[in-house]
């Protein structure tokens, strides 16, 4: 599960957008966003999940607390990418090889002195100031091992059809050009 924080309705629709894809995409199995509510970004990113397939789920939450609070009790580990945490290359081992699920954390413009206390690891992907999509989609392609990669979609009703040149998309097994 990724949990998405601070999504400001102004500034960040693209963004949060994009987190919610990338984590769909790399093998996430829903994104929770916080902030400012936003329900046509959460349908918005929900129509698109279930138009190409699988059981991704979006939703918001008011507040990240008992978000974070609910996950450790259900027994996941809490993990907040941040580029001021230890070089996750440092600790994926470690996380690949516990079986429990995991929460992973990603922030917005500022993330509270709080998070960094709750998690169970603060990681960074490179100590250099990137992106919360850059971070994420890194840190699942790792922890997958690659294996995301060719998971496969179920119930799509749209896909591509991968091509050395030009665009071939199946819809509702129509093809188009
Ligand atoms: N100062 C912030 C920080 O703590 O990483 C950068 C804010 S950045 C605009 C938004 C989010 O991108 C962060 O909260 C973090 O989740 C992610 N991020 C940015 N650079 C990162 C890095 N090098 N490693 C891990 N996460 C990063």
């Amino acid at each position: 599960v990724v949990l998405r924080l601070g999504h400001r309705r102004a500034r960040d629709k693209r963004a949060t957008t994009h987190v919610g894809l990338a984590a769909r995409a790399l093998g996430a199995d829903r994104i929770i966003i916080t902030g400012d509510k936003d329900e046509a970004l959460v349908d918005s990113i929900q129509r698109v999940a279930d138009r190409w397939g699988g059981d991704f789920k979006v939703e918001f939450r008011a507040k990240w607390e008992p978000a974070i609070d609910e996950f450790k009790e259900a027994g996941y580990e809490i993990i907040h990418l941040t580029m001021y945490g230890l070089p996750f290359q440092t600790r994926l081992a470690k996380i690949r090889k516990s079986t429990r699920d995991k929460l992973i954390i990603v922030g917005g413009e500022k993330v509270p002195g709080e998070v960094y206390q709750a998690a169970d690891y603060n990681l960074s992907v490179t100590s250099q100031p990137h992106s919360e999509i850059a971070a994420l989609a890194v840190f699942l392609d790792n922890f997958f091992g690659g294996e995301e990669l060719e998971k496969e979609f179920s119930r799509a009703r749209i896909r591509v059809v991968p091509q050395e040149r030009g665009k071939r998309v199946l819809e509702a097994g129509i093809s188009s050009a």
